[in-house]
Protein backbone atom coordinates (compact mmCIF):
# COMPACT_ATOMS: atom_id res chain seq x y z
CA UNK A 1 0.00 0.00 0.00
CA UNK A 2 1.44 3.27 -1.22
CA UNK A 3 1.56 5.81 1.63
CA UNK A 4 0.73 9.18 1.10
CA UNK A 5 1.77 10.42 4.68
CA UNK A 6 4.64 9.71 6.89
CA UNK A 7 2.55 7.68 8.91
CA UNK A 8 2.39 4.13 10.01
CA UNK A 9 0.38 2.26 7.64
CA UNK A 10 -3.54 2.06 8.57
CA UNK A 11 -2.84 -1.98 10.01
CA UNK A 12 -0.27 -1.05 12.01
CA UNK A 13 -2.28 1.32 13.68
CA UNK A 14 -5.28 -0.65 14.65
CA UNK A 15 -2.35 -3.24 15.86
CA UNK A 16 -0.83 -0.34 18.27
CA UNK A 17 -4.06 0.82 19.82
CA UNK A 18 -6.01 -2.12 19.61
CA UNK A 19 -8.99 -0.89 17.46
CA UNK A 20 -10.63 -4.32 16.62
CA UNK A 21 -13.59 -3.57 14.58
CA UNK A 22 -17.47 -3.15 16.81
CA UNK A 23 -20.23 -4.30 15.05
CA UNK A 24 -21.99 -2.08 17.61
CA UNK A 25 -20.44 0.86 16.38
CA UNK A 26 -20.75 0.17 12.65
CA UNK A 27 -17.00 -0.53 12.06
CA UNK A 28 -15.96 -1.40 8.61
CA UNK A 29 -12.71 0.38 8.28
CA UNK A 30 -11.28 1.65 4.98
CA UNK A 31 -7.53 0.82 5.13
CA UNK A 32 -6.45 1.75 1.66
CA UNK A 33 -4.86 5.38 1.75
CA UNK A 34 -4.88 5.40 -2.32
CA UNK A 35 -8.97 4.88 -1.69
CA UNK A 36 -9.14 6.81 1.03
CA UNK A 37 -7.31 9.74 -0.92
CA UNK A 38 -9.71 9.18 -3.79
CA UNK A 39 -13.26 9.46 -1.48
CA UNK A 40 -11.57 12.31 -0.31
CA UNK A 41 -11.05 13.78 -4.13
CA UNK A 42 -14.68 13.14 -5.03
CA UNK A 43 -15.89 15.94 -2.41
CA UNK A 44 -13.94 18.20 -4.88
CA UNK A 45 -11.34 20.60 -4.45
CA UNK A 46 -9.84 20.59 -1.05
CA UNK A 47 -7.96 23.56 -0.72
CA UNK A 48 -9.17 26.00 1.24
CA UNK A 49 -11.62 24.16 2.68
CA UNK A 50 -12.92 22.98 6.35
CA UNK A 51 -14.33 19.26 6.09
CA UNK A 52 -15.90 17.95 9.23
CA UNK A 53 -15.81 14.09 9.22
CA UNK A 54 -17.99 11.91 11.05
CA UNK A 55 -16.81 9.10 12.34
CA UNK A 56 -12.86 9.29 11.12
CA UNK A 57 -12.30 5.89 13.42
CA UNK A 58 -8.37 4.96 12.76
CA UNK A 59 -8.30 7.66 10.60
CA UNK A 60 -8.20 6.15 6.87
CA UNK A 61 -10.13 9.09 5.45
CA UNK A 62 -9.07 11.73 7.87
CA UNK A 63 -5.29 10.97 5.80
CA UNK A 64 -7.03 11.50 2.87
CA UNK A 65 -8.68 14.88 3.57
CA UNK A 66 -5.18 16.44 4.61
CA UNK A 67 -3.08 15.13 2.42
CA UNK A 68 -5.38 16.34 -0.23
CA UNK A 69 -5.31 19.42 1.14
CA UNK A 70 -8.52 20.33 3.96
CA UNK A 71 -7.76 23.48 5.40
CA UNK A 72 -8.90 21.77 8.41
CA UNK A 73 -10.63 18.68 9.20
CA UNK A 74 -12.94 19.02 12.37
CA UNK A 75 -13.30 14.93 13.08
CA UNK A 76 -16.27 13.53 15.89
CA UNK A 77 -15.54 10.46 17.00
CA UNK A 78 -17.28 8.37 19.25
CA UNK A 79 -15.18 5.77 20.11
CA UNK A 80 -12.74 6.44 22.50
CA UNK A 81 -10.30 3.96 21.75
CA UNK A 82 -9.70 5.76 18.25
CA UNK A 83 -8.73 9.10 19.77
CA UNK A 84 -4.99 8.35 20.53
CA UNK A 85 -4.85 7.19 16.42
CA UNK A 86 -6.18 11.00 15.58
CA UNK A 87 -4.13 12.55 17.76
CA UNK A 88 -0.86 11.23 15.87
CA UNK A 89 -2.28 12.27 12.75
CA UNK A 90 -3.05 15.92 14.47
CA UNK A 91 0.68 15.77 15.25
CA UNK A 92 1.55 15.48 12.04
CA UNK A 93 -0.52 18.01 10.46
CA UNK A 94 -0.13 20.89 13.39
CA UNK A 95 -2.87 23.29 13.21
CA UNK A 96 -5.52 21.30 10.90
CA UNK A 97 -6.64 18.68 12.95
CA UNK A 98 -9.67 19.06 15.55
CA UNK A 99 -10.93 15.95 17.12
CA UNK A 100 -14.01 15.94 18.57
CA UNK A 101 -14.81 13.23 21.20
CA UNK A 102 -18.56 12.74 21.14
CA UNK A 103 -22.02 10.97 19.57
CA UNK A 104 -22.56 12.88 15.95
CA UNK A 105 -26.13 13.11 16.39
CA UNK A 106 -25.86 15.01 18.96
CA UNK A 107 -22.90 17.57 18.35
CA UNK A 108 -24.11 21.47 17.09
CA UNK A 109 -22.20 21.11 13.85
CA UNK A 110 -23.03 24.46 12.33
CA UNK A 111 -21.30 25.91 15.05
CA UNK A 112 -18.26 24.13 13.97
CA UNK A 113 -18.25 25.77 10.35
CA UNK A 114 -15.58 27.89 9.71
CA UNK A 115 -15.54 29.55 5.65
CA UNK A 116 -16.65 27.40 3.09
CA UNK A 117 -17.39 23.69 4.92
CA UNK A 118 -18.33 20.31 3.91
CA UNK A 119 -19.01 17.09 5.72
CA UNK A 120 -17.45 14.14 4.74
CA UNK A 121 -18.20 10.42 6.42
CA UNK A 122 -18.10 7.23 6.12
CA UNK A 123 -20.72 6.24 8.80
CA UNK A 124 -23.15 3.47 10.06
CA UNK A 125 -26.36 3.34 8.36
CA UNK A 126 -28.20 3.79 11.51
CA UNK A 127 -26.59 7.23 12.15
CA UNK A 128 -26.07 8.35 8.46
CA UNK A 129 -29.84 8.43 7.48
CA UNK A 130 -30.66 10.04 10.48
CA UNK A 131 -27.77 12.73 10.71
CA UNK A 132 -28.89 13.26 6.80
CA UNK A 133 -32.63 13.67 7.33
CA UNK A 134 -31.71 16.54 9.46
CA UNK A 135 -29.39 18.32 7.21
CA UNK A 136 -31.91 18.18 4.56
CA UNK A 137 -34.46 19.32 7.05
CA UNK A 138 -32.19 22.33 8.74
CA UNK A 139 -32.81 26.39 7.77
CA UNK A 140 -31.83 26.62 4.20
CA UNK A 141 -29.08 27.53 3.17
CA UNK A 142 -27.46 25.29 4.73
CA UNK A 143 -24.06 25.85 6.63
CA UNK A 144 -22.28 22.84 4.28
CA UNK A 145 -21.10 23.51 0.77
CA UNK A 146 -21.61 19.70 0.00
CA UNK A 147 -22.05 16.38 1.82
CA UNK A 148 -19.94 13.52 0.68
CA UNK A 149 -21.38 9.98 2.23
CA UNK A 150 -21.23 6.73 2.25
CA UNK A 151 -23.70 4.49 2.30
CA UNK A 152 -24.66 1.20 1.60
CA UNK A 153 -25.11 1.13 -2.20
CA UNK A 154 -28.83 0.08 -1.48
CA UNK A 155 -29.46 3.54 0.21
CA UNK A 156 -27.56 5.36 -2.17
CA UNK A 157 -29.89 4.74 -4.96
CA UNK A 158 -32.58 5.83 -2.45
CA UNK A 159 -31.54 8.99 -2.13
CA UNK A 160 -30.68 9.39 -5.72
CA UNK A 161 -33.76 7.47 -7.37
CA UNK A 162 -36.01 10.02 -9.77
CA UNK A 163 -39.93 9.21 -10.02
CA UNK A 164 -40.14 5.74 -11.90
CA UNK A 165 -37.56 4.25 -10.55
CA UNK A 166 -37.50 1.53 -8.28
CA UNK A 167 -35.65 2.94 -5.23
CA UNK A 168 -38.04 6.22 -5.21
CA UNK A 169 -39.00 7.05 -2.35
CA UNK A 170 -38.98 9.39 0.75
CA UNK A 171 -35.30 10.15 0.85
CA UNK A 172 -35.42 11.01 -3.00
CA UNK A 173 -38.22 13.13 -2.73
CA UNK A 174 -36.53 15.23 -0.05
CA UNK A 175 -32.77 15.18 -1.04
CA UNK A 176 -34.19 16.04 -4.69
CA UNK A 177 -35.80 18.56 -3.32
CA UNK A 178 -33.31 20.47 -1.88
CA UNK A 179 -29.91 19.00 -3.31
CA UNK A 180 -28.53 17.78 -6.77
CA UNK A 181 -27.72 14.08 -5.39
CA UNK A 182 -25.53 11.66 -7.14
CA UNK A 183 -23.29 8.73 -6.51
CA UNK A 184 -20.17 9.42 -7.42
CA UNK A 185 -18.23 6.01 -6.32
CA UNK A 186 -18.98 2.63 -5.74
CA UNK A 187 -17.26 0.03 -3.24
CA UNK A 188 -16.96 -3.40 -3.07
CA UNK A 189 -17.60 -5.17 0.43
CA UNK A 190 -13.73 -5.93 -0.28
CA UNK A 191 -12.68 -2.06 0.07
CA UNK A 192 -13.33 -2.56 3.82
CA UNK A 193 -12.17 -4.37 6.92
CA UNK A 194 -14.19 -6.35 7.96
CA UNK A 195 -16.03 -6.27 4.64
CA UNK A 196 -19.72 -5.70 5.15
CA UNK A 197 -22.19 -7.84 3.91
CA UNK A 198 -23.11 -5.62 1.35
CA UNK A 199 -21.73 -2.93 -1.61
CA UNK A 200 -21.16 0.52 -0.69
CA UNK A 201 -21.72 3.46 -2.48
CA UNK A 202 -20.28 7.31 -1.98
CA UNK A 203 -23.35 10.35 -2.34
CA UNK A 204 -22.63 13.74 -3.29
CA UNK A 205 -25.12 16.23 -2.24
CA UNK A 206 -24.95 19.68 -3.57
CA UNK A 207 -27.48 22.25 -2.25
CA UNK A 208 -29.89 23.90 -4.10
CA UNK A 209 -29.50 27.85 -4.29
CA UNK A 210 -33.65 27.75 -4.16
CA UNK A 211 -35.36 24.70 -3.74
CA UNK A 212 -39.20 25.06 -4.57
CA UNK A 213 -41.14 26.63 -1.75
CA UNK A 214 -42.72 24.06 0.67
CA UNK A 215 -43.90 23.09 3.77
CA UNK A 216 -41.37 21.04 5.35
CA UNK A 217 -43.70 19.10 7.80
CA UNK A 218 -46.48 18.70 5.63
CA UNK A 219 -43.96 17.32 3.16
CA UNK A 220 -43.03 14.93 5.33
CA UNK A 221 -46.63 13.64 6.32
CA UNK A 222 -47.37 13.65 2.36
CA UNK A 223 -44.39 11.06 1.36
CA UNK A 224 -44.82 8.88 4.32
CA UNK A 225 -48.49 8.33 3.89
CA UNK A 226 -47.94 8.30 -0.08
CA UNK A 227 -44.94 5.59 0.03
CA UNK A 228 -46.21 3.83 3.51
CA UNK A 229 -48.40 2.15 1.02
CA UNK A 230 -46.67 2.93 -2.21
CA UNK A 231 -48.59 0.16 -4.01
CA UNK A 232 -51.95 2.15 -3.46
CA UNK A 233 -53.50 4.53 -5.11
CA UNK A 234 -52.70 8.06 -3.97
CA UNK A 235 -56.71 8.58 -2.84
CA UNK A 236 -56.20 5.18 -0.90
CA UNK A 237 -52.77 5.77 0.57
CA UNK A 238 -53.53 9.29 1.16
CA UNK A 239 -56.78 8.82 2.85
CA UNK A 240 -55.65 9.13 6.76
CA UNK A 241 -54.03 12.78 6.15
CA UNK A 242 -57.95 13.50 6.71
CA UNK A 243 -60.59 16.10 4.69
CA UNK A 244 -61.50 15.57 1.34
CA UNK A 245 -58.32 13.22 -0.37
CA UNK A 246 -59.55 13.42 -4.39
CA UNK A 247 -59.70 17.09 -3.88
CA UNK A 248 -56.38 17.98 -2.73
CA UNK A 249 -55.25 15.35 -5.27
CA UNK A 250 -56.74 17.24 -7.96
CA UNK A 251 -55.71 20.43 -6.61
CA UNK A 252 -52.53 19.70 -6.55
CA UNK A 253 -52.73 18.63 -10.69
CA UNK A 254 -52.21 14.80 -9.90
CA UNK A 255 -54.64 11.92 -10.55
CA UNK A 256 -56.41 10.21 -7.66
CA UNK A 257 -55.67 6.87 -9.44
CA UNK A 258 -51.75 7.74 -9.50
CA UNK A 259 -49.16 5.92 -7.60
CA UNK A 260 -46.67 7.33 -5.06
CA UNK A 261 -43.62 6.03 -7.16
CA UNK A 262 -45.26 7.98 -10.23
CA UNK A 263 -45.20 11.35 -8.44
CA UNK A 264 -42.75 13.71 -9.44
CA UNK A 265 -40.78 16.20 -6.87
CA UNK A 266 -42.88 18.73 -7.86
CA UNK A 267 -46.03 17.12 -7.48
CA UNK A 268 -45.59 16.31 -3.78
CA UNK A 269 -44.43 19.48 -3.17
CA UNK A 270 -47.82 20.85 -4.64
CA UNK A 271 -49.77 18.24 -2.40
CA UNK A 272 -47.48 19.60 0.58
CA UNK A 273 -48.46 22.84 0.01
CA UNK A 274 -52.28 22.52 -0.53
CA UNK A 275 -52.34 20.24 2.34
CA UNK A 276 -50.46 22.62 4.48
CA UNK A 277 -53.08 25.59 3.54
CA UNK A 278 -56.20 23.26 4.34
CA UNK A 279 -54.87 22.49 7.99
CA UNK A 280 -54.67 26.23 8.11
CA UNK A 281 -57.68 27.41 6.55
N1 LIG B 1 -13.96 6.74 8.68
C1 LIG B 1 -13.37 5.46 9.06
C2 LIG B 1 -12.98 4.69 7.84
O1 LIG B 1 -13.46 5.08 6.76
O2 LIG B 1 -12.21 3.74 7.95
C3 LIG B 1 -14.31 4.63 9.94
C4 LIG B 1 -15.60 4.26 9.29
S1 LIG B 1 -16.65 3.18 10.22
C5 LIG B 1 -17.75 2.66 8.96
C6 LIG B 1 -17.73 4.25 11.13
C7 LIG B 1 -17.10 5.08 12.24
O3 LIG B 1 -18.12 5.88 12.83
C8 LIG B 1 -16.50 4.27 13.36
O4 LIG B 1 -15.22 4.77 13.68
C9 LIG B 1 -17.47 4.45 14.52
O5 LIG B 1 -16.84 4.35 15.79
C10 LIG B 1 -17.99 5.85 14.24
N2 LIG B 1 -19.32 6.13 14.80
C11 LIG B 1 -20.37 5.28 14.92
N3 LIG B 1 -21.43 5.91 15.45
C12 LIG B 1 -21.04 7.19 15.67
C13 LIG B 1 -21.69 8.35 16.19
N4 LIG B 1 -22.95 8.29 16.60
N5 LIG B 1 -21.00 9.51 16.26
C14 LIG B 1 -19.70 9.57 15.84
N6 LIG B 1 -19.04 8.51 15.34
C15 LIG B 1 -19.70 7.35 15.25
Amino acid sequence: MAQIDNLPPLRDVIRTFELDARKSLGQNFLLDLNLTARIARSSGKLEGVTVIEVGPGPGGLTRGLLAEGAAKVVAIEKDRRCIPALEEIAARYPGRLEIIEGDALSVDMAALADGPTRIVANLPYNVGTPLLTGWLEADWPPFWDSLTLMFQKEVAERIVAKAGDKAYGRLSVLASWRTQADIVLDLPPQAFTPPPKVSSAVVHLVPRAEPLACDIKALARVTTAAFGQRRKMLRAALKHLGGDTVALIEEAGLKPTARAEEIPLEGFVSLANIYAAALKG
